[in-house]
Parts: C-alpha cells; sequence; structure tokens
C-alpha cells in the first residue's frame, strides 16, 4: 500500500484519537488520567484488540506497556511479527477503575462502558481493515463473537468479525501470566496454536489475489 494511503490513515487514526479524548460518555472518562486509543501501523494486517488499559497504560497514554504488554510482544515475536507490525487497541479507552478508598483499583469495563465505547472501536477497524482480529481474552472475545462465546472452548476457532474480517480469540497475556507450573505451560501451549492460525491466515494470500491476479500484478507493476 502506498506512502499516501498510510498519510491518509495516520491522518484520520489521530482525528478519531482526539474524538476519544474528548469523549465523557462514561465517568471512567473523567476519571482516567490518559485516554488510551491504540497504536500501531496503520497498514496493520493484524489487529490485536485487549480488554482495557490497565494503570500504567493509563499513565502513559498507550496500550499494553505493562507485564501483559511485555508477554504480548513475545508472543507477537513467536510468529515473526513485532509490535511495530501490528495495530493494538482495547475495547475501552479509559481505564476502568474502582476506588478502594486510598487508590484507584482496575476492574473490567462494564457493559454500558463497552457500549459506548465500540463505535469507536468500530471507525479503527474501518480504518485500518485489517485481515485478521485477534481478541486477547474473554471480554474483547464476548465483544466480537457475543455473550455465549467460551474463551476455553471456542479459543482457535474462526469467527466472522466486522466487515466479514475473520476474528480468532486467544487467551489474555495477563491470565497467561497469573498461570504457574504445569497449567502455565499447557495454556501457552493453547496460545501458540492460536498464534500459529494467525501467522498462517495471516500467510494466504488475500481472497481477491488469486494467482492469475498476482501474476497479472507483477506484469504491470
Ligand atoms: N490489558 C488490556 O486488556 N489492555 C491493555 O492495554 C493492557 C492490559
Amino acid at each position: 500500500m502506498s506512502l499516501a494511503e498510510r498519510a491518509s490513515r495516520d491522518k484520520a487514526l489521530a482525528a478519531a484519537a482526539r474524538t476519544v479524548d474528548a469523549c465523557r460518555l462514561c465517568a471512567i472518562g473523567g476519571t482516567r488520567t490518559h485516554s488510551v486509543f491504540g497504536e500501531g501501523d496503520p497498514l496493520a494486517r493484524l489487529l490485536c484488540v485487549g480488554e482495557g488499559p490497565g494503570e500504567t497504560e493509563d499513565r502513559l497514554g498507550r496500550p499494553f506497556v505493562g507485564r501483559a504488554g511485555e508477554l504480548l510482544e513475545k508472543m507477537l515475536a513467536a510468529i515473526g511479527l513485532a509490535r511495530e507490525d501490528v495495530y493494538i487497541a482495547n475495547t475501552v479507552k479509559c481505564r476502568p477503575t474502582l476506588d478502594n478508598g486510598h487508590r484507584l483499583a482496575n476492574r473490567a469495563p462494564t457493559p454500558d462502558e463497552m457500549k459506548n465505547c465500540r463505535p469507536y472501536l468500530d471507525a479503527q477497524i474501518e480504518l485500518l481493515r485489517p485481515r485478521v482480529i485477534l481478541a486477547l481474552g474473554a471480554p474483547a472475545a464476548k465483544s466480537f463473537m457475543g455473550e455465549r462465546f467460551s474463551i476455553t472452548k471456542q479459543r482457535g476457532q474462526w469467527f466472522d468479525g466486522p466487515l466479514g474480517i475473520p476474528v480468532i480469540a486467544t487467551f489474555h497475556p495477563a491470565y497467561i501470566l497469573r498461570q504457574t507450573g504445569g497449567a502455565m505451560t499447557e495454556v501457552k501451549r493453547l496460545v501458540f496454536a492460536d498464534l500459529k492460525a494467525v501467522r498462517q491466515r495471516l500467510d494466504e494470500p488475500p481472497a481477491e489475489e488469486t494467482p492469475a491476479a498476482v501474476e497479472q500484478r507483477s506484469l504491470f507493476d
């Protein structure tokens, strides 16, 4: 894709990020330090979608920069992708917190918060048009596949996502980090299988790129 396309997507994403930053539809819009729009290659073929920003993400305004982010980078590296090669976003763009008296603690986003934030994620998908969406953890997976989705039973399977983009879910890196011993080994094995399915899908020629089309393009490029 061309430099002009990259520049135009960058511009549109920056405008969407400003809209998100001004959003106060949810109360967490008033308690967060920074909104966390998402970041990455505007031409990325893979869009990773997590649940929502945690404390470090809120402080820095960037997705997946804490311990879970470090593991996500290792997961991507296992299939030959650098963080910079993909786009990383979340189902909600503000850190969901509860005030326990002395400090703000992380919590899962509420259905209302996910609903309010959904148009922003949809706008990102529309702009990026990735080849594959990887949902990280049950909340992100359910936001695409519906409430009945079971991460333990249905991770690693392909579903039709927004705009017909294939979506696959795997365990959230924070969940992997909470496992110990044999359980961690087993979860990592499953996650690696899911990641290999992503790699395989990315390596397939796009639907419109039949061998004849590729040959024709190389003749006239
Ligand atoms: N967990 C998420 O789901 N998203 C982040 O950005 C960081 C941790």
